[in-house]
């Protein structure tokens, strides 16, 4: 059997351990230390626009800390683009609130603004206006930033920022990452850049990092002896996880750089192969990291299915997957309310994922190329 080639896997620059070793040697085995501080000023110098950053245990944490200092609370409603991976929404249930889900729009495949508005409309008639909106960078393409943060503006209603896959693109040359009035980020080992397991919250306003921290930290009070008068999380970065941010962060982008490369591979594969789109960014003002490179089959020039594709990539070893499945046809969402036309369903109907990491080699190449060549006869 041929290797395994996975959609993508943790790539080392080489400097990591050497951060790594040296939290060993100082004894900083704790979720705090010159790691972390340094993982997070690094992360500052990246994004710019006056972010500050807090280093967490996962970029689902920083959501969930996201939707606490946003005053979050049992009950209320928080708006979501469906589309997107369960731990954007699955915050929105450990607040014990309701999540909204919202279809996308087929340029970018993110939150349609036309529905988010529709959305706010309907909820506010029916009597609770939303506390939040979630909205994702899926696959690392910039949503409709000024058209979502235009409606978001209008109706007062707070945007967190789910950038998760999405550290390295930017919109109109700003980095995502900076858009929410709160936003996150993941290390997570399938991500452009790895801690193991890791992620941060970003705010323009010092006080929300530090705020974030004292949740993340257990919060306990100023006191000598242990004293609470909020729940608290255990939610910070680990001193040995952050070092290997550290390093990680050297290589950022040069990430960028191949994995946008993948994408320019999928697309000369496809070149002719009126069946097939490779998602690309719809104006020069959007600039994607490509996390994943992705494909949407149009069903009136082929027979050929994604089951098909899916399945022959597999028998040579090679990962593939579909979209996203939208969330409100989830089994634990089945029940919240969702607007929108079906965008989303039809994407997760027609989509699929390809091989995309910043570390395959010119034999894993063609070895997708082949293999794609033969599904496709061309
Ligand atoms: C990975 C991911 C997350 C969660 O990040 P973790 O660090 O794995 O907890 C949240 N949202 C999206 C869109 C993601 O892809």
């Amino acid at each position: 059997m041929n290797t395994k080639i996975y959609l993508s896997s943790p790539h080392m620059g080489g400097t990591e351990q050497g951060y790594v070793n040296e939290a060993f040697e100082t004894n900083w085995i704790a979720p705090l230390g010159p790691n972390v501080t340094g993982f997070e000023q690094s992360i500052k110098n990246y994004l710019k626009e006056g972010s500050h950053v807090a280093a967490l245990s996962s970029g689902t944490a920083a959501i969930h800390l996201a939707l606490i200092l946003l005053g979050v609370e049992r009950g209320d409603e928080v708006l979501c683009q469906t589309i997107t991976f369960s731990a954007s929404a699955n915050p929105i249930a450990y607040q014990g609130a309701t999540p909204i889900f919202v279809d996308s729009e087929p340029d970018t495949w993110n939150m349609c603004p036309h529905f988010l508005e529709e959305a706010i409309k309907a909820r506010i008639k029916k009597g609770k206006k939303p506390k939040a909106i979630i909205v994702v960078h899926l696959y690392g393409m910039p949503y409709k930033i000024e058209e979502v943060t235009a409606v978001a503006k209008k109706y007062e209603i707070p945007v967190v920022e789910d950038s998760a896959e999405a550290l390295g693109s930017s919109y109109k040359g700003r980095k995502c990452g900076t858009f929410g009035d709160i936003s996150i980020l993941s290390f997570n080992g399938n991500k452009i850049i790895t801690t193991s397991g890791g992620g941060a919250l970003v705010s323009k306003d010092p006080k929300i990092k530090e705020e974030s921290i004292f949740l993340s930290t257990q919060a306990r009070d100023d006191a000598p002896h242990y004293q609470h008068s909020h729940i608290g999380y255990n939610y910070r970065m680990s001193n040995v996880c952050a070092g290997i941010g550290r390093g990680q962060m050297e290589v950022l982008d040069e990430h960028v750089v191949l994995r946008r490369g993948m994408n320019s591979f999928y697309e000369r594969i496809f070149k002719n192969v009126e069946s097939v789109s490779v998602f690309k960014e719809p104006s020069s003002d959007f600039y994607s990291n490509h996390w994943l490179s992705c494909i949407t089959l149009n069903n009136q020039f082929t027979e050929i299915s994604t089951d098909e594709i899916r399945h022959t990539l597999d028998a040579d070893n090679i990962e593939c997957r579909p979209l996203w499945k939208p969330m409100h046809l989830q089994p634990i969402f089945k029940d919240a309310p969702y607007y929108g036309a079906k965008v989303a369903e039809n994407l997760f109907n027609n989509g699929l994922c390809l091989p995309s990491g910043s570390n395959l080699t010119t034999g894993e190449k063609e070895r997708i190329e082949v293999a794609l060549k033969s599904i496709f006869k061309i």
